[in-house]
């Protein structure tokens, strides 16, 4: 037999797969990338290595973008649409069942681990969320405290060698993977974004102004890090705050419709997004020098799309109550 796993990379879903590839079937780790979390990291790639399963990175990220719109069983605390998310894995894993020529799926949910999103109900709504495959999700990590499926009545899988973990502590499955001998995991419950509260008031802020769409992903990616300015809906400013924000920006700056520089001074690359006024043009260019090595109170120059622009010291005070007035706190 062969399975396919839902794959993070962290704890519970490296256990899943040990837990089931110890009976002897051959597991396919299925890691999802969508614009919030997933993608090819060594973490992920380390622990497929040392369970020794093929990984496969699935691009799921615009339809993803969809259903975090409009998530049918709505968002946990912040931005993350849990229920709707893992369905959408399962259907997807369902999908490639055929060309992986798998025959079940896996994953490492948890009964009672998340409080919305991982009790009974919340399990099984996901299950009939995924029409036609209900039959075909095992949960290994707590499969002895759940309805039995089709791959341990048919004796596909050894019920008897399931685990019954229940609850929000991650004891039992360190212990497990201590016994295992499996090392170096990425800490369990990060590296979705879509759970971090800051930057989900970035994203809200999106939505609110219409922008929660797949075409405006950029911006989804810019607004991971750095400062953020809102002028009005559709028009923003983004500043770096160090080296890898810039190298970001610079990336990402076709995107925009403006772009600050300097070759000479030190300081954050700008990226103007939107159909910026003159005078937002003007706050940028300020913005560049306060937060520039000489901190505003020296002549810079700098470039400003491709231009060379000859700045002289500025007003600080001025500029501090426009930054309180548009910037976007963490
Ligand atoms: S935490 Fe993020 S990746 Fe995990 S189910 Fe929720 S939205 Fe999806």
């Amino acid at each position: 037999m062969k399975a396919l796993a839902l794959f993070s990379g962290g704890l519970d879903s490296a256990l899943a797969i040990k837990v089931i590839k110890d009976q002897g079937i051959e597991v396919i780790a299925l890691n999802f990338v969508s614009h919030f979390f997933g993608g090819k990291n060594e973490k992920a790639e380390n622990m497929a290595n040392q369970l020794g399963v093929q990984l496969e990175y699935v691009n799921f990220s615009q339809i993803h973008t969809d259903i975090l719109k409009d998530p049918v069983h709505g968002r946990g605390k912040n931005m993350n649409p849990c229920i709707d998310c893992h369905a959408l894995m399962f259907k997807t894993a369902g999908d490639l069942l055929k060309k992986y020529d798998a025959d079940f799926i896996i994953s490492g949910e948890v009964l009672g681990q998340r409080p919305m999103s991982q009790n009974y109900q919340a399990l099984e709504k996901v299950k009939a969320m995924a029409p036609g495959l209900e039959e075909l999700i095992v949960r290994p990590l707590s499969a002895k405290l759940l309805p039995e499926s089709k791959p341990e009545t048919l004796g596909w899988v050894d019920r008897d060698k399931l685990l019954d973990i229940n609850g929000r502590s991650r004891k039992v499955q360190i212990e497990l993977m201590d016994q295992y001998g499996l090392v170096d995991y990425p800490t369990p419950g990060g590296g979705c974004l879509l759970t971090d509260p800051a930057y989900s008031a970035r994203l809200k802020m999106l939505e609110n102004d219409g922008l929660l769409e797949d075409e405006f992903s950029p911006l989804f990616y810019l607004f991971r890090s750095g400062r953020v300015f809102r002028f009005d809906k559709g028009r923003y400013l983004i500043v770096g705050r160090e080296e890898a924000d810039n190298n970001k920006i610079q990336e990402f700056k076709e995107f925009g419709n403006l772009y600050i520089t300097s070759q000479e001074v030190s300081g954050p690359d700008i990226l103007g997004y939107g159909d910026l006024t003159q005078e937002e043009k003007e706050f940028a260019i300020n913005v560049f020098s306060r937060y520039s090595k000489y901190k505003g109170k020296e002549e810079i120059k700098l470039t400003v799309n491709n231009e060379d622009v000859i700045l002289p010291p500025i007003d600080l005070d001025a500029l501090s109550i426009l930054i309180k007035k548009y910037q976007i706190t963490m």
